[in-house]
């Protein structure tokens, strides 16, 4: 179950191959080697307009103008301005995955990272196609968990005798291969607006005849810091209730005690974006802005959250920003491109990055402008370029359990209980 995807237009060498390494290597470069288990290292052979061109927004409105109801275009949060003005919908992760399973639209291009427009392909008619303007928009989390490494872990726990009393539960940024793994053996997705709904559920799928002795628990992948704060914060276990699984060592670095003691077996993941705030920064914030309340993204570390005056997921964080009154002051630790947007759409209230550095997401920020104009042209001229599609094996099992995430409830109004 390695062929996830079948992109049109990959890396390519002087022959026209696709150079491939085994999954798992650490670093790529871009359009010299491609990772067979993920789009690592995609180049995108597209004709690209020039960035440079004044003409581009114009281009970008004319193509959507003529393709008319024949395309949708979904925006995550994330996305540059230059694309996000174009977006027919926005949201977080989940809002996204909930509109592309109810257009209508025969293309549906993502605005987003890879993983998302996967979901989307699974959850769109087959007769859809799901374009990712640039199929180098990786996730660096996703990337973090290969489909053979939780093949592996499983049969950790198998070996220790736990495999039966677990319910794997995966975060939406993770690869399909590893959301069919989930789906397959009883478990389900979740965003962080339904992260604690999500790990209730799946304390709840344990089987009651599960092995005596074995605390039940939650396999929750790839990021430890949604995974530990979810368990800690919402559902109130002790932070020793969670070890951590890391698929670089060896036994995934447990003895068979600590994973049959443990109620929560985290991933050894993390965003690359949400792990560098620190809570030095939180009390450089109320120092420097004194009444400032901060507001952060469940995917931050749990010293981070610890210290917050709020915890949400990006939908709810723009809620909140915009029930609070004028003159609020808001520090925020999540992607830098939200940020911005929130301190320019409300100027009567002082909304800062808790980062004192550009802190942006590389891979969502390879979605620009050049490139929609190019899928968006393509398609006017009858051709759907960087199409993302999941294999019908993975498709299967990653739908049911992506459905599974579906029927819960999203938009916790936080994750703090
Ligand atoms: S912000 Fe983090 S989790 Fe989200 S796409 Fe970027 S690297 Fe992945």
């Amino acid at each position: 179950m390695t062929t996830i995807t079948e992109p049109r237009g990959a890396a390519t060498t002087v022959d026209g191959s696709i150079p491939t390494i085994p999954a798992g290597s650490p670093l790529l470069l871009l359009g010299r080697r491609a990772d067979p288990a993920s789009e690592r290292g995609v180049l995108c052979p597209g004709d690209l307009p020039s960035p440079s061109d004044p003409g581009l927004p114009e281009r970008a409105r004319r193509a959507r103008t003529a393709l008319g109801d024949r395309v949708v275009v979904l925006g995550h949060h994330y996305q540059r301005d230059e694309v996000i003005r174009f977006a027919d919908a926005t949201g977080d992760s989940f809002k996204l995955a909930q509109f592309a399973a109810e257009a209508e639209a025969p293309h549906i291009v993502f605005c987003g990272v890879h993983f998302m427009a996967e979901s989307a392909s699974i959850l769109a008619r087959p007769d859809q196609t799901v374009i990712l303007p640039d199929l180098a928009a990786g996730c660096s989390m996703a990337d973090m968990a290969q489909h053979g490494q939780l093949v592996d872990a499983w049969a950790r726990l198998e070996r220790a005798g736990v495999a039966t009393a677990t319910v794997p539960l995966t975060y939406m940024n993770s690869t399909a291969a590893i959301k069919a793994f989930c789906g397959e053996r009883g478990g389900a997705i979740c965003t962080s607006s339904n992260a604690p709904r999500a790990m209730r559920w799946a304390f709840d799928q344990v089987r009651a005849d599960a092995v005596a002795g074995v605390a039940p628990k939650v396999l929750f992948l790839p990021d430890q810091h949604l995974g530990r704060n979810t368990a800690v914060l919402s559902l109130g276990l002790r932070l020793d209730d969670c070890v951590v699984y890391d698929p670089w060592k060896p036994d995934g670095g447990l003895s068979d005690d600590e994973l049959r003691a443990a109620s929560v077996v985290l991933w050894k993941g993390h965003c690359s974006v949400h792990a560098r705030f620190m809570p030095g920064m939180v009390t450089a914030i109320r120092e420097e802005l004194p009444g400032v309340e901060v507001m952060v993204h469940p995917e931050c570390r749990y010293e981070v959250v610890r210290e917050a005056d709020r915890v949400g997921s990006t939908g709810q964080i723009i809620r909140w920003v915009e029930a609070a009154p004028a003159g609020a002051r808001i520090a925020i630790a999540t992607e830098l491109n939200l940020v911005k947007r929130l301190a320019a759409e409300h100027p009567d209230k002082e909304v800062v990055f808790l980062d004192d550095t550009v802190c942006f997401c590389a891979t969502m920020n390879r979605i620009d402008l050049p490139h929609l104009v190019w899928v968006l042209e393509s398609l006017v001229a009858g051709e759907a370029v960087n199409e993302v599609r999941v294999a019908d094996d993975v498709r299967h099992w990653s739908r049911i359990a992506l459905e599974r995430m579906l029927s819960l409830p999203g938009d916790d109004t936080s994750l703090v209980a």
